[in-house]
């Protein structure tokens, strides 16, 4: 029974303590009404209330609602717990502030489990449940209605649990109300759960908080408390005190419910101690009364319980079975109540279980979407950084590729240019060169060739230094390569030599050349001033080569004759060609006997014009001639220990008119002069002639020429006789011992067989024989020897004519008998000292 007037309060209670906003008068009003539902009788804020509204009509929709709420908790505590009920329904399907919202719902809640409307409770406890988060603040309040409601169901354990958990957020608070509030939550749940001892110490610490807080109500509900408490441990007479306190203070209160409930507690007690038992009998018809008007079964059954007893107790065993009958009636239909409430609590916390496996699949399904979130962030991360790795990787690939390709294209650059002159090198140039000649002919447009050479750049190194002479060459390929531009092919062919390579005809090329020409100008390097000027030859493709080869030597050819003419000159390769038979020919020219010093710049000419050049000189003399014909042609290789000299004559006779008969232009390189004491020369020169080739002999300074120079001999004066010493020997000739007499390979005199090289002294001493028979032994002869190097000196030993075979001999000792006796002279002709002299 005990639960009605608990309920009650608990609703009751949580409608007060509100905060609202602090500097309007008006609410200054209202929140002191809201103070005085709590603190006084119910009838004096209603009287506030109707105060406030004649005194200010214009209420706000917040203020209307938070007096509405009030008057509708008068209600319930003026006992008409129905229509509150109503009033509180209503007041939920407004708009409310979610704090106020809260109250009202624990005030509905606890009104609906008053009048058992168990179905209404639970589903307004969880629909405040789902507004607690967005006012934690009021959590203290919904577990106790929480607590409340499972204690009506019958779950005392978890009611306790709510209770206690209710404190816990209080205690800390430091709020007397509050406190006291919780307390009798716990109290109550202790009661429900039977266990009498521990709810008397709550209620107790209850009335403590509650005087603290000056809740009259709650004070006369604690000491309630204590009162029924006392009665179920049998201390009955301690029970009637404290339900007595109670009563007058419920009644003080104006708490209907609560004085019906302390009657009850009075009324038991008076029973039991069988005291006032006609006071009893009244309190209990009223109590009852009470009761049905409120339908409540529990209590009218625990009423007619205590009627059953009181008659017992008087004697009057019908009446007490009439009372127990109807006791068990009414007991009856509480247990159905009951047993609906326990089934209306399994469906709400079904409900509640379902929405909870709802929400728990809810959340599962929320956790795994959050995963999946994070998996796909994590795939999209791992995505993107492989995909920044591999754009990594692909800008270190781009860069070293970049790296590679730039090393490429330099080292490729170096292999094809002068790194000089930045022109390209001579095998580049050749090469494109190729290509540009090949096009050039199937269009057929003109192309030139020009190889140009600076004039005596030895001497700008010797005077200047060799990083001045780089310089020069420097300017030059710059000088160049501005001048021919993209029109051509322009290359260093090495040294101080270049080459041009034009898609232009001859006379283009010359124009080209002008104006390069004209740029060069002294060039200051480290404050010397560097001239130089430079020789070009050029060649047209058709005019005389048919191939890039062709072309380049004919250019060549033309460099070398404007060196020849004085340089600092351009020469075209079809100049000067009437110096040259048309369709080939030969030129025999003599080296002279020292190449060095003998040879004569018509026959240089001649050497390096010719196509084919084949020479029979000393090995120097052929050294320098191979520097600039490394192809000339060494006759000297048909010669052989032994061989027949008229067989090797042959053979070089055979090897010089081959390469006439091809059409070439020959020239054929003697020692000395060609034509003296040389068959093979004039042999040749007779059979070109007598085939048709144009052939001719350039002369050279024969050991003859040198003699009379060495010696101081001149042939003018006596005459000579000059013969081949075996010739001397063999056709008997009678030397003119008037005059000078030459007698040349003296060391080969007499050999008839052609093969020998050294001298014989057997050979020789038949000679001297032989020329006893014009001179006296005694006579003086010089054994004479040109000489074939400038750091020679000739030899020219004097020694007597019988001393011949003693002495020494090359194969080219040359016997020199000066006159034995004047000539006869003619009257009048004067005679030299010196011819006086020798004789
Ligand atoms: P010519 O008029 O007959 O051409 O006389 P020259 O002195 O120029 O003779 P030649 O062309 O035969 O000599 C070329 C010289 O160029 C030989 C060498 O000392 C010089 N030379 C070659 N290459 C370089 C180089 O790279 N730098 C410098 N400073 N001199 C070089
Ligand atoms: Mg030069």
């Amino acid at each position: 029974m005990g639960r009605l007037i608990a309920s009650a309060l608990l609703g009751l209670a949580l409608a007060c303590a509100p905060g609202y906003a602090q500097d309007d008068p008006l609410d200054a009003r209202v929140r002191d009404i809201e103070r005085l539902a709590v603190t006084a009788h119910w009838r004096e804020s209603e009287a506030a209330i109707a105060q406030l509204e004649s005194e200010a009509p214009g209420f706000s929709p917040a203020h209307r609602q938070r007096l509405e709420f009030v008057r509708l908790r008068n209600r319930a505590l003026a006992g008409d717990q129905a229509g509150a009920m109503d009033g509180l329904d209503q007041l939920l399907q407004q708009d409310l502030p979610v704090e106020l919202r809260l109250r009202v719902y624990n005030t509905a809640i606890s009104v609906a489990g008053n009048l058992e409307r168990w179905s209404q409770a639970f589903t307004w406890l969880s629909e405040a449940l789902a507004y607690l988060p967005e006012a934690p603040g009021e959590s203290a309040g919904m577990l106790s209605s929480a607590s409340y409601l499972h204690t009506l169901v019958g779950e005392t354990d978890k009611a306790r649990d709510l209770a206690m958990r209710a404190l816990e957020v209080v205690q800390p608070l430091n709020d007397p109300r509050a406190l006291c509030l919780s307390l009798s939550d716990v109290a109550l749940a202790e009661d429900h759960a039977g266990r009498f001892a521990e709810a008397e110490t709550w209620r107790r610490r209850q009335i403590e908080a509650c005087s603290r807080a000056g809740d009259p109500v709650f004070i006369a509900n604690g000491k309630y408390g204590v009162g029924k408490m006392a009665a179920r441990q049998g201390r009955h007479a301690e029970a009637l005190d404290w339900s007595r306190q109670a009563l007058a203070e419920f009644e003080r209160a104006g708490f209907t419910a609560g004085v019906w409930s302390a009657r009850l507690v009075m009324a038991e007690s008076l029973i039991e101690l069988d005291q006032d038992l006609d006071r009893a009998d009244a309190m209990l018809d009223g109590t009852l009364a009470y009761y049905r008007g409120q339908q409540a079964h529990l209590a009218i059954a625990e009423t007619e319980e205590l009627r059953a007893r009181l008659a017992e107790r008087r004697g009057n065993l019908a009446a007490a079975l009439a009372h127990f009958r109807a006791g068990a009636e009414a007991a009856a239909i509480a247990e159905r109540d009951a047993r609906e409430r326990r089934l209306t609590y399994l469906q709400v916390e079904f409900d509640t279980r379902l929405k909870e496996q709802q929400i728990a699949l809810l959340e599962a399904e929320k956790e795994l979407a959050a995963l999946q979130v994070t998996a796909t962030q994590r795939r999209q991360w791992m995505l993107a950084a492989g995909m920044g790795g591999l754009v990594v990787i692909a800008v270190l690939l781009g860069l070293l590729l970049r790296h590679t390709l730039r090393e490429r294209r330099r080292y490729r650059w170096r292999s094809e240019h002068d790194s000089l002159t930045g022109l390209y090198n001579y095998q580049h140039a050749r090469r494109l060169g190729e290509q540009a000649f090949a096009r050039a002919r199937a269009e057929g447009r003109p192309f030139t060739a020009v190889v140009l050479d600076i004039d005596r750049f030895k001497s700008v190194n010797d005077r200047h230094g060799h990083a001045a002479g780089d310089e020069a060459l420097r300017a030059l390929g710059t000088w160049i390569s501005e001048e021919v531009g993209d029109g051509g092919i322009a290359g260093r062919s090495g040294g101080d030599e270049f080459m041009i390579l034009l898609d232009a005809d001859a006379a283009s090329a010359a124009e080209l050349l002008q104006r390069l020409r004209a740029r060069i100008e002294p060039i200051a390097v480290f404050g010397q001033t560097v001239r130089f000027s430079i020789s070009s030859g050029v060649c047209q493709a058709g005019e005389r080569a048919d191939d890039l080869e062709q072309l380049v030597h004919e250019a060549d050819q033309a460099l070398y004759r404007a060196k020849h003419e004085g340089r600092d000159r351009v020469v075209h390769a079809d100049e000067g060609g009437a110096a040259r038979a048309p369709g080939g020919g030969l030129v025999v020219v003599g080296s002279g006997i020292d190449f060095g010093r003998h040879i004569s710049e018509r026959c240089l000419s001649e050497i390096r014009e010719a196509d084919v050049v084949l020479c029979l000189v000393d090995p120097f003399s052929l050294g320098m001639i191979r520097d600039f014909r490394p192809d000339a042609i060494h006759l000297g290789v048909h010669y052989a220990d032994g061989k027949d000299r008229r067989d090797t004559y042959r053979e070089m006779d055979a090897a010089i008119m081959e390469q006439v008969r091809t059409g070439k232009r020959v020239c054929a390189v003697f020692y000395g002069h060609p034509g003296v004491f040389a068959d093979v020369p004039h042999g040749v020169v007779r059979k070109a002639r007598a085939e048709g080739f144009p052939a001719r002999m350039e002369p050279g300074i024969s050991a003859e020429a040198c003699l009379y120079a060495d010696l101081g001999i001149d042939p003018g004066r006596y005459g000579v006789q000059s013969m081949e010493a075996t010739q001397f020997m063999v056709y008997e000739r009678i030397p003119d011992n008037a005059g000078l007499v030459l007698l040349w390979q003296v060391a080969l005199a007499g050999d008839l067989t052609c093969t020998r090289f050294h001298a014989e002294p057997g050979g020789l001493q038949d000679l001297v024989d032989r020329l006893l028979r014009w001179y006296p032994p005694e006579h003086e002869v010089i054994l004479y020897e040109a000489a074939r190097l400038p750091i020679e000196a000739p030899r020219a030993d004097h020694l007597r004519l019988r001393d011949l075979p003693r002495a020494r001999y090359q194969e080219y000792t040359t016997l020199v008998i000066p006159p034995l006796r004047p000539a006869a002279r003619e009257p009048g002709t004067v005679v030299d000292g010196r011819a006086e002299r020798i004789a």
